[in-house]
């Protein structure tokens, strides 16, 4: 008998599951469009140039590969910082911002929830309704301890497990939701999230998508944001933004950081986790940070010295290979040129997909429904507003693999299979 024999079957990953069935299915219709990756109009994986010309320098330099310091590598660190914030940002003149290089966009939001249930035990983190990740069947509630953790949750909803979630729950962070999504309108519930952030006790972590929010595509705009700082500022909560798509979303750095910019600008103590998963497509990498803006030098460098402590015992030390990726396309002012120019090629095409899709389901269904919020969403999703049984039609019937929250990837689909989806919405809506 095992010794491991009570140690029951987790449930799969909802998204790697989309995955595997996509894999499985032998129709030559069928369409991928659960993951949120990049692909090329005929549907690859992409490979940006300025990865490969940084990889060359690395080749070429004969870079080694000891180890990093606990906080990562420096060039990327100060380089991580400047992009977030703006070169010229007095944050930074002034020392007050503590970054360490994280796992991706995962590992530092998970090393920024550690750090939250660490010093500020019985905060609560709120976190939007829906978020990031996908719906789970209820089915899988009895046999995982992580759910028995959410049952025990205030407000939750059981049967949702989004990342945000479980990175909150594995690190013991109590958490519980704000409205975000409007289902009458596919638009944002604004007054439903103001009111959410004022009734939560003072002092909790308000988790913000910085831009192109996952899985809705609905972003507040600046007005809104302003008036989203105004309450977490009136509460002393504290944002803790999630930045994984900036650049990808408008295709302008500086645009997609103007949510975090506006709420430093005020002087507000500010976490932020980046990724470079999409914008530089390192998704296997695992290259982001955990960035810290506080009041002072001083406590600045007090949480930093937490932070390390806090990955020491984790992973040690991070990897080097994305680190130096961002590092030299940053760095230099020739590869930053022309990464600027491929990721508003990248958004540039998901822009078409979407103005193509909205062209071709407009032009196919005649029942009067409003399709415009497809082109008011933006990044690389879009929120169909299918629910479970519709989405479950889309896949049975028409083979597009997609997550059961009705989240469509247009970074997975071609203006050549516009037609096809357009059908495919049309019939799963009716
Ligand atoms: N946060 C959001 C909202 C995301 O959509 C993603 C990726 O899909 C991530 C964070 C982190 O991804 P990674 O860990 O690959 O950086």
């Amino acid at each position: 008998v095992s010794r491991f024999e009570g140690i029951p079957m987790a449930p799969p990953d909802p998204i790697l599951g989309v995955s595997e069935a996509f894999k499985a299915d032998t129709s030559d219709v069928k369409l991928n469009l659960g993951v949120g990756a990049y692909r090329t109009e005929e549907l690859q994986p992409y490979v940006l140039n300025v990865v490969k010309k940084a990889e060359n320098l690395m080749l070429e330099r004969g870079d080694n590969k000891e180890y990093l310091p606990i906080e990562g590598l420096a060039a990327f660190n100060k380089a991580t910082a400047e992009l977030l914030l703006g070169a010229d940002n007095p944050a930074i003149k002034q020392q007050r911002v503590a970054t360490v290089q994280g796992l991706s966009g995962t590992g530092s939001l998970r090393l920024g929830a550690a750090l939250i249930e660490r010093y500020f035990a019985g905060s609560k983190v709120l976190i939007s309704a829906p978020t990031w990740g996908v719906l789970f069947t209820a089915y899988y509630v009895y046999i995982s301890y992580i759910f028995v953790w959410e049952f025990i949750q205030p407000g939750l909803s059981y049967y949702l497990a989004g990342n945000h979630k479980n990175i909150f729950n594995d690190a013991r962070v109590p958490w519980s939701e704000y409205r975000y999504y409007d289902p009458k309108t596919v638009g944002l519930d604004f007054e439903g999230m103001i009111e959410d952030i004022k009734s939560a006790p003072e002092g909790s972590f308000v988790v913000l998508h910085g831009c192109a929010h996952n899985p809705t595509g609905i972003d507040p705009t600046l007005e809104q944001w302003e008036k989203i700082a105004d309450v977490i500022q009136e509460k002393n909560h504290i944002p803790f933004f999630d930045v994984a798509y900036q650049g990808f979303a408008s295709g302008s750095l500086d645009e997609d950081a103007a949510s975090v910019r506006l709420f430093v600008a005020r002087g507000m103590e500010v976490l932020v986790a980046q990724s470079y998963s999409k914008n530089l497509g390192l998704y296997a990498e695992r290259i982001g940070a955990i960035n810290v803006i506080s009041s002072s030098p001083e406590s600045a460098t007090r949480v930093k010295s937490q932070l390390k402590r806090l990955a020491r015992p984790m992973y040690s030390n991070p990897p080097v290979h994305g680190a130096r990726i961002v590092a030299d396309v940053v760095g230099n002012p020739v590869l930053f040129n022309e990464w600027k120019a491929e990721m508003e090629m990248m958004a540039g095409r998901i822009k078409n997909v979407r103005q193509q899709l909205y062209n071709s389901i407009t032009s196919k269904d005649n029942s009067g429904k409003d399709w415009s919020f497809i082109l008011k969403q933006i990044g690389m999703f879009s929120f169909t507003g299918l629910n479970k049984e519709q989405s479950d039609n889309m896949t049975n019937k028409w083979h597009v693999y997609m997550t059961k929250d009705g989240r469509i990837s247009l970074a997975g689909l071609s203006l050549a299979k516009c037609e096809y989806l357009a059908d495919a919405i049309i019939d799963s809506y009716h």
